[in-house]
């Protein structure tokens, strides 16, 4: 078995005792982390050796909501809410193919690599003439080499069925449920390793009815995979469930058997205080995406509240036509100044910040106990972020200089044991490659190039 000893440099556990040191090493055996400890490594006969001084080791960060396939749609509807930017955009995105998802995704999940992220989520839900994106886009998860959770996403109900998207952009309902299932049989693994599960994910309350959502969840708890979807993200959505459903979303979900603790909810920003309570009853949790929330202007969420309630709260990027940006790295900064804008210089702190985006991914994605901190034990999914460059050197404290510093580069990056980031390039993909490709599938899917 191959070990990877990283020494002298600062390590953040993120472990449930916060442990840190100011100069310590890792010890991986394999895909595991064999030990973590302050001081010098011990030494070791065949052990490769990462010199990390001038660097911070933390757990690779935990994205737990994106929708890759919109790398190929950036820059749009800039000005837009929710529902008038996802009204521009669906008539694009029933264009999508197995080559455009492949390309975008390879792209964002790249991208991913490159600030810190070992683990994503993705939630994809447009399957235009019944193609097979979901394989497209796990194909290039494997080929980037993160650990992966393609959540088989859906929409049922288009506009003739009262719903926001296009007729053409929906799904019918058996046509949804029996590809769910066929892509939890051919690709869900639910071993401790696992480098892929699968989650069922009707995509949101205004785009799909409300026996996919009952029949989604269903399926999901016989297959014993995990259930995923949006919530309570714009007031619009919340003025559409009460009309349409008269109550708000949570409750909602709670009719349809969407609160448990098998399911992860994107955005939760219009959270009264009883549906904050409802939540964290039944453990359900929440995705937050603060720069996505910005760019759509969609209000706040609660972090806050949710964390004080005992809701499990991470961190997701979202997509990339609603957050350019898609650095991963950032949403923990971004998450701490909205957090603050909302409840003041107390209401998030650097070192919470950085555990929503590690440990809290890990608990939206029901993998606490196998990622999400550095400990014995666990698998060696780990981010090395170089802190002695100009816009970095002499912070204070190096997980202040990681949330609150400009973008760290990332030095390495391992994933189940394995570099994909190394000596500060990425070793498992080309990134001009990955960026030419994903501009090819831009054109394509805008029309210019068919
Ligand atoms: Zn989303």
């Amino acid at each position: 078995m191959a070990t990877l000893i990283i020494e002298n440099c600062a390590i953040a556990t993120v472990d449930p005792d916060g442990t840190e040191h100011t100069l310590g090493h890792i010890v991986v055996d394999g895909n595991r982390i064999a030990g973590v400890a302050a001081g010098p490594a011990p030494p070791h006969p065949h052990a490769r050796r990462v010199d990390g001084r001038g660097c911070l080791a933390t757990p690779g960060l935990v994205n737990t909501h994106h929708h890759l396939y919109q790398w190929a749609t950036r820059g749009l509807a800039q000005d837009s809410t929710l529902f008038g930017w996802l009204q521009h955009l669906y008539p694009m995105w029933t264009r999508l193919d197995e080559q455009i998802t492949h390309d975008a995704a390879a792209a964002g999940l790249g991208w991913l690599a490159m600030s810190g992220t070992t683990t994503t989520a993705d939630h994809h839900y447009l399957f235009p003439g019944g193609a097979d994106l979901l394989t497209a886009e796990i194909e290039a998860a494997r080929t980037v080499g993160l650990r992966f959770h393609p959540c088989r996403g859906s929409m049922d109900r288009g506009q003739s069925a009262g719903g926001l998207p296009p007729d053409d952009a929906v799904e019918d309902i058996d046509a949804i449920l029996d590809a769910t299932f066929e892509a939890i049989d051919r690709h869900h693994d639910p071993s401790p390793d696992s480098m892929l599960r699968v989650a069922v994910a009707p995509c949101s309350p205004f785009s799909v009815s409300s026996e996919l959502l009952a029949r989604s969840a269903e399926l999901a708890r016989a297959g014993r995979v995990r259930m995923h979807t949006h919530i309570a993200e714009t007031l619009d959505e919340e003025t559409f469930c009460r009309g349409v459903h008269g109550c708000g979303p949570v409750e909602y979900l709670e009719q349809v058997g969407w609160l448990g603790d098998d399911a992860w909810l994107a955005h939760g920003v219009h959270l009264s205080e009883t549906e904050i309570k409802q939540l964290a009853r039944a453990g359900t949790a929440i995705a937050h995406c603060p720069s996505s929330n910005g760019r759509l202007g969609a209000g706040i969420a609660p972090v806050r509240a949710l964390l004080d309630a005992g809701v499990p709260v991470g961190l997701g990027v979202d997509g990339p036509a609603s957050q350019e940006s898609g650095l991963m790295a950032e949403e923990l900064r971004q998450a701490l100044y909205l957090a603050r804008i909302a409840g003041g210089p107390e209401a998030l702190s650097v070192r919470e910040a950085l555990a929503l985006g590690t440990v809290g991914g890990a608990r939206c994605l029901g993998r606490e106990a196998e990622i999400g901190s550095l400990e014995a034990g666990k698998l060696a999914d780990i981010a090395l972020w170089r802190l002695d460059g100009l816009g970095h050197r002499g912070i204070a404290d190096p997980v202040a200089a990681l949330v609150l510093g400009p973008p760290a580069p990332v030095e390495l990056l391992i994933v189940n044991g394995r570099p994909v980031i190394d000596g500060g390039s990425p070793r498992t993909f080309d990134p001009i490659e990955l960026a030419l490709r994903a501009e090819t599938a831009a054109r394509r899917i805008a029309g210019g190039i068919r």
